[in-house]
């Protein structure tokens, strides 16, 4: 984000209406390769998340914070999930807010939407594991979920690599045509499998909100790489251990992977141990060697952190001050 563009007395508010036309896929992907490789190198790192259950409208709110040293991004998301958003109000149920500060003065540099925010930079960060991880002749891409998050996801990794067909699995199978929509405008061949055809893949991107594990060792082929992002939050979990446990991990964040995220099921029953679980940001870098062979099945645990967040968020405000598009306030 380019303070020289702002004045220090000014705030620049981007609101979620200008999100979608403030931000590209490949902008995501590019904020979210730098600041996992910042975090590998101890340039970025993240702050303790807080989340509530606030006894109103049952929601769960928090905050996701973090400061990245390298590229002077400090900041929080603040937001989380109302249940009762759609029925009632018509707004989604995921609200979020992401706010940036000058970390050489601390005052409040900007305001910009979270919830368009937060879907591609998720979607980018599994697009980001393919690039690393996934082998360079993959043909066929599976998807398990077909939910909000699923179509950004699929979308984000026909961008990434030239797959030549994509087969889904879904534990609601009514929700498939979601992903066999984005797959034919991309010009695509869709098959719906059972879980065992997920054999067929060379790259298998999991989001669902499941708390039993959907994908086992039987499902999956030799050198396959798989992206669990759905995997969030304590008691949540899409693979079984045994197939983590198989496999090389790796993750955004081992702190969280080892608690919240895939990983914690391998960890909890001993099949793996927080030295076994490696940072992405790490083969960015080059300091860690990624896949080493075409038979090798990789994992990325992609638990989501406040500061992938905040760095698509400062190239958002970045383009829309260049273009005059950010709302400037005095403060
Ligand atoms: P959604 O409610 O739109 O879709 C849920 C998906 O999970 C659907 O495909 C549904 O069929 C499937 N599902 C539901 N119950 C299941 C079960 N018992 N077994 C297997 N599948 C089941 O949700 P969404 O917005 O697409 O989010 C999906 C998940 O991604 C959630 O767990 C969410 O918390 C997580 N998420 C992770 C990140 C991250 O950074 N890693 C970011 C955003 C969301």
């Amino acid at each position: 984000m380019d303070g020289a563009q702002m004045d220090q007395h000014e705030l620049a508010i981007v609101p979620e209406s200008m999100i979608a036309d403030m931000l590209t896929r490949e902008a995501a992907f590019d904020a979210v390769e730098k600041v996992f490789a910042a975090m590998a190198a101890g340039q970025a790192y993240n702050f303790p998340v807080v989340r509530e259950a606030i006894g109103h409208e049952d929601a769960l709110y928090g905050f996701k914070g973090g400061f990245d040293r390298k590229a002077g991004v400090l900041g929080l998301k603040a937001g989380g999930y109302w249940p009762h958003n759609l029925e009632r109000r018509g707004l989604i149920n995921h609200q979020s807010t992401v706010f940036l500060f000058d970390p050489d003065s601390g005052r409040v540099k900007a305001m910009v939407g979270g919830n368009l925010l937060t879907a591609l930079r998720t979607a980018a960060a599994s697009s980001v594991s393919l690039r690393h991880l996934m082998r360079k002749d993959a043909k066929v891409l599976g998807m398990i979920g077909a939910g909000h998050q699923a179509g950004f996801q699929l979308r984000a990794a026909l961008e990434t690599h030239q797959f030549e067909k994509v087969i889904g699995w879904n534990y609601h199978p009514d929700m498939l045509p979601n992903l066999a929509r984005v797959v034919e405008e991309a010009g695509l061949p869709f098959e719906a499998v059972e879980l065992s055809g997920m054999r067929q893949a060379d790259a298998i991107i999991s989001i669902t909100s499941s708390f039993d594990a959907t994908l086992l060792a039987e499902h999956v082929s030799p050198g396959t790489h798989i992206a669990c992002m759905g995997t969030d939050t304590k008691g949540k979990q899409e693979i079984s251990a045994e197939l983590l446990a198989k496999a090389t991990v790796f993750t955004d964040e081992v702190a969280q992977s080892i608690s919240i995220g895939e990983a914690q099921h391998a960890i909890a029953q001993g099949l793996i141990s927080a030295a076994d679980v490696n940072q992405l940001g790490a083969v960015i870098n080059a300091t860690h060697v990624g896949r080493t062979s075409d038979v090798e099945i990789t994992i990325f645990d992609g638990t989501g952190v406040g500061l992938q967040d905040l760095a698509v968020a400062s190239s958002i405000v970045e383009v829309a001050l260049a273009q005059g598009k950010a709302t400037l306030v005095p403060v």
